[in-house]
């Protein structure tokens, strides 16, 4: 299923490759239908309006006079996005700059070439020009990214520095309904690439998004977009989502935990996350499951306590929970092996590891999904696979089998924090469902 939904993002990526979207015109899209949506919630269905009498009011503004004269210092300001196909060269000729003037820099090629590969169409380009077609100052921002390079002109020598751009954070809420496809109607209500692949990811263990949708299905969210100088930069993370599938109800609320991490949360302050990952590599097959077997290297029968899961040498292990390192080094057949607690009864072995991670030792916390270790042939194994335990009270138990723990709701001061950091989200969430479902019906 994981792969479908890669290949479904995929697809969409490669759909959107063709008319490169701008997020400032998602943006604006965003906006004109929150005041599409404001609009709706205004006007009561069925309540009569009455005319209501305009008048033009005409009116001479008037502009005063600006005169320039070929003396003045200050310089002119262009600004505009760089065009498919153009080169940099030819932005900045487009924007104010002469030809003769780009020619004197001795250095401009190469630098035009070091700044080429990180520039595409699209990317916000601002020139300052002085009267004559020189450099005052230049700078490139480029769409997603929180880099701007800045293009000065030093002792008749090009310089470029690259600077980070200082963000502000605002939300900015969508909704959509879906007619064929999810992307199809993430497209439609103008949702950034980050945020349509986020919101598939945070709902993916509810819905398979090939099989399950259904034409009604409807989704809300809201997400910070970061703004430099009031232009939206880039979108940042999704703060709720409701998802209504099939008429099942499905919601995620991101929540700051007391020791700083963030999780999404139903709207009980249920973890969206499960207890345990069923496998602790993103992609492989099962070469062995939990049965007897016989053994590959010692060459008799025996009960095989795990899993094993060949994947290539180095693959990127991952801890199936959160938890606490209670062992990390080598232990005879298993090799490289490490055993992860978590909480109660539950602990996790993962053994035959090429590596561990930097830093790894007992009693390191890690988090659900965090690289551990890696893929190798330690200790009693004929080939690169990964031995992975689970154990309850310190049995194990077929991983594959088992039925997972669920992770903790949040309960106590936890769960009111929870409450007081949703509760304005959860009611705009409703709004935009209720206005969306007005200007449908
Ligand atoms: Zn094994």
């Amino acid at each position: 299923m994981l792969r479908e939904k890669t290949a479904i993002l995929a697809h969409l990526k490669k759909l959107r490759e063709g008319d490169p979207v701008q997020l400032w015109r998602l943006v604006s899209v965003t906006l004109g239908s929150i005041v599409g949506m404001a609009a709706a919630i205004a006007v009561v269905p069925g309540a009569a309006t009455a005319p209501i009498a305009t008048e033009i009011v005409v009116e001479q503004l008037g502009t005063p006079p600006v005169s320039i004269s070929r003396n003045d210092s200050r310089p002119f300001i262009r600004e505009d996005r760089i065009r498919s196909g153009e080169s940099l060269a030819g932005a900045l000729r487009r924007l104010g700059l002469s030809d003769s003037w780009i020619a004197a820099q001795a250095n401009a090629p190469r630098i035009m070439k070091d700044l080429a590969g990180t520039f595409r169409p699209g990317a916000l380009i601002t020139v300052a020009s002085t009267a004559e077609g020189g450099l005052h100052s230049a700078s490139l921002t480029i769409p997603g990214s929180d880099n701007t390079y800045v293009l000065e002109a030093q002792d008749g020598k090009l310089q470029v520095a690259q600077k980070t751009l200082a963000l502000e954070s605002r939300v900015h809420m969508q909704s959509g309904v879906i007619q064929s496809s999810l992307f199809a109607a993430m497209d439609s209500a103008g949702l950034p690439d980050s945020v349509a692949e986020e919101l598939a990811k945070i709902f993916g263990d509810d819905i398979d998004f090939h099989t399950d949708l259904k034409k009604g299905d409807r989704f809300s969210v809201i997400y910070e977009v970061l703004y430099h100088q009031g232009r939206a930069i880039r979108a940042g993370r999704i703060l709720a989502a409701e998802f209504i599938n099939q008429g099942a109800h499905h919601s995620a609320y991101r929540f700051t935990n007391q020791d700083g991490s963030q999780d999404y949360y139903n709207r009980d302050g249920k973890s969206r996350k499960e207890g345990f990952l069923r496998s602790p590599l993103e992609f492989s097959r099962v070469s062995s499951g939990f049965s007897m077997r016989l053994h590959p290297v010692l060459g008799i029968w025996r009960e095989h306590k795990g899993v094993d899961y060949a994947a290539p040498q180095g693959t990127a292990v991952k801890a199936t929970s959160d938890g606490a390192v209670e062992f990390v080094g080598q232990q005879n057949g298993y090799g490289n092996f490490i055993i992860l607690s978590h909480g109660n009864k539950y602990t996790t072995a993962y053994g035959h590891l090429s590596g561990f991670a930097r830093g790894l030792k007992p009693g390191s916390h890690v988090a659900q999904g965090e690289t551990i270790g890696y893929v190798g042939s330690t200790g009693w194994a004929t080939g690169p696979h990964l031995h992975y335990e689970f154990r309850i009270n310190n049995i194990q138990q077929d991983p594959l089998k088992v039925s997972l723990p669920d992770s903790m709701p949040l309960s106590g001061s936890s769960l009111t924090n929870f409450h007081n950091q949703t509760a304005p989200l959860m009611a705009r969430l409703g709004q935009l469902q209720q206005s969306k479902t007005a200007i449908l019906d």
